[in-house]
């Protein structure tokens, strides 16, 4: 039992000092912002905003002593001269402006330091987040992701203004009033501010601590209901096919009930909290207001002394309200931040080894050597595969769904690393040079083409952004699309809709290939880039992709076997293993897997071609 209470004391407090070390962390990066290396006249700015900020807490200080002199003189009734008390007054009335004109300028100037911050974390969230690999990708979610940087960079900005200039000029500030009431009236009203203040800053310090878990949760269920919300809208044919509209809506309100629930508590704790802090503060200037008032009746006071506490005390004590707002919101955009950190601080799974030299290109030789990968340890997805294609060759590789097919261009373009074994373009192994060079010199045309919600020209233009204008319609014109952009209205600058869904999949997938050709890489990668095409379209493309690849290194993924008759070399794979390799003519001689597979399409195609004759004699 004892044992157990000191493990988890012991927990505790590792927990504890792991948190005080992510805050710490938290600062130092937050530090570098406000005292940026090499950028002089950030640190001008920062300088001039703190200058004033120490020119308006002076000027605030001496308001209730213009408001002491300006009372006893009133009060005293010894002067004929009005125009003295007059002064004060006025006095007072410019002390105020001067003060808060101080401050206005401060956040003026100062803002500049904090929204360059916002774009900084969020342009190194946002290139991180590429850097990651395509492990991190498949599993993220893209909404809660967005909302994790967007509370996370607000956080900053938040941190960064109240830290400077709310958290430390109250400090200032109290330090100040209480010297000058020591000074002028005894330790006793500097003795009830600082008791208020440990009350106070205890009772804030506690309650906050308990509500920050409801902050966390609320951030958590607010993640959660805006991946569900983006989710759902990214799936809108899927949610209108199945009828599932009010499945979508109930699991969106789940989420968003249990955002309720946490922020009801959230704001019922904050209720309790203000309560309590009210108390303090109306005690402590209470009790300070009734020594005063004794202190004026035994005449050891004037009337402007009353007064000039009662200002100090209020003006000291309404920041510290406020300071109470500010931790809390310091806590929790410090909770807004942890969820930002922990995206960049995800590990990135594929890195350049350091000072990666770029691949010197020889002609373009791949190699995969004994190659084993797996996505997850418990899975082997490809075992021991060994092929090679020599520069200018066209390799195709056929086989089951399922069989690794992709998984094996993927590799190559170093989505992940291998398990074992290694693959090498001209002799040099694909991890030790730098992932820059290695993609730049190879265009892949994927099963699946998404396109960016842009105009088609922008789409294509992709492929190699310094492209001319005359280059990217030469591509659309080899990718047999030119024609159909030209009859559309908008003609290049047609949109293409939320991930090019206003296209159809042949459509798509041709400007897909007009944006890899754009790219003019040096070994080509097709995988079923011409399964949504007719057989006429694609017997046209195919003879263009012909002309473009003619000395380029080819590797083609096809289903439809009668596309790659021509290639070199045909690899079967099945099962993660290649387990028939050769000419078209060879594997059919050799009367295998692919001669199986082979003769089955060729019935399929033979029965098409019947029932479409059939159906045309029919309807004659
Ligand atoms: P198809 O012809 O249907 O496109 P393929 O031969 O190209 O299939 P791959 O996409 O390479 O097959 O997938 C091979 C195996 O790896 C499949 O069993 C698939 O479920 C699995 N797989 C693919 N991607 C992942 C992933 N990211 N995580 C886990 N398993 C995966």
């Amino acid at each position: 039992m004892t044992r157990d209470i000191n493990e988890k004391d012991i927990h505790q407090k590792s927990e504890h000092i792991i948190k005080l070390n992510e805050t710490f962390k938290t600062i130092r990066y937050l530090a570098s912002y406000l005292w940026p290396e090499d950028n002089f006249s950030l640190k001008f700015r920062i300088l001039l905003a703190v200058s004033l900020l120490g020119l308006a807490k002076g000027v605030n200080v001496s308001i209730p002593y213009f408001l002491k002199e300006a009372v006893d003189q009133l009060s005293a009734n010894t002067s004929d001269l009005i125009i003295v008390p007059i002064a004060l007054i006025a006095g007072y009335g410019i002390a105020r402006v001067l003060a808060q004109a101080f401050s206005e300028l401060r956040d003026a100037i100062f803002s500049k330091v904090g929204q360059r911050a916002i774009r900084l974390a969020g342009l190194k969230t946002f290139k991180h987040l590429h850097l990651l690999g395509l492990r991190f990708h498949i599993q993220r979610k893209t909404g809660g992701i967005s909302r994790a940087v967007e509370r996370g960079t607000k956080g900053i900005e938040f941190i960064l203004r109240f830290m400077l200039f709310n958290i430390l000029p109250t400090l200032l500030e109290f330090f100040l009033v209480c010297a000058i009431l020591w000074y002028l009236y005894g330790v006793i009203f500097t003795g009830i501010i600082i008791c208020t203040l440990i009350f106070y800053v205890a009772w804030t310090f506690i309650g906050t601590e308990f509500r920050l878990k409801y902050r966390r949760a609320m951030n958590q269920k607010d993640s959660e209901a805006h991946t569900k919300a983006i989710d759902s809208l990214l799936n809108f044919e899927t949610v209108k096919y199945f009828g599932n509209e009010d499945h979508e809506a109930e699991r969106f309100n789940l989420a968003l009930k249990g955002y309720e629930k946490m922020a009801i508590k959230s704001e019922i704790s904050l209720a309790f909290l203000n309560i309590g802090q009210v108390i303090i503060i109306a005690l402590g200037i209470t009790i300070s207001m009734i020594v005063a008032g004794y202190e004026v009746e035994d005449g050891s006071m004037t009337i402007g002394d009353f007064v000039m506490i009662n200002a100090y005390l209020i003006q000291l004590f309404l920041p510290l309200n406020f300071l109470g707002f500010v931790y809390r919101e310091i806590k929790r955009s410090l909770a807004d931040m942890e969820a930002m950190f922990a995206l960049t601080s995800q590990n990135i799974e594929i890195r350049d080894k350091p000072n990666a030299p770029s691949l010197k290109f020889k002609g373009g030789a791949v190699s995969f050597e004994n190659v084993a990968f797996n996505y997850q340890p418990e899975n082997s997805v490809l075992r021991n595969i060994s092929f090679t294609i020599r520069p200018g060759e066209k390799v195709a590789i056929v086989g089951p769904s399922g069989s690794g097919k992709s998984t094996i261009s993927r590799l190559l373009f170093r989505f992940y690393d291998v398990t074992s074994g290694r693959i090498t373009i001209d002799q040099q192994d694909i991890r030790d040079i730098s992932q820059e060079s290695l993609r730049g010199v190879i265009g892949i045309v994927p099963q699946d083409t998404v396109l960016f919600n842009e105009s088609i020209y922008y789409n294509i233009n992709y492929g190699r952004p310094e492209a001319s204008a005359s280059e990217v319609e030469a591509a659309a014109v080899l990718s047999k699309i030119h024609d159909f952009i030209k009859s559309l209205p908008n003609g290049y600058d047609t949109n293409v809709g939320e991930r090019g869904l206003k296209l159809s999949g042949g459509e798509k997938q041709r400007i897909a290939i007009a944006r890899t050709i754009l790219k003019r890489p040096k070994i080509l990668v097709f995988d079923e880039a011409t399964s949504a095409l007719d057989s006429v379209t694609e017997s046209k493309i195919l003879t263009s992709l012909d002309e473009v690849s003619a000395d380029i290194t080819t590797l083609t993924i096809a289903h439809r076997l009668s596309t790659i008759i021509n290639s070199d070399k045909i690899l079967v794979l099945a099962e993660g293993t290649l387990i028939e390799r050769g000419s078209h003519h060879e594997l059919l001689k050799k009367n295998g897997r692919y001669a199986e597979m082979w003769h089955h399409q060729r019935e399929l195609e033979k029965a098409r071609i019947f029932l479409e004759k059939k159906n045309q004699s029919e309807a004659i």
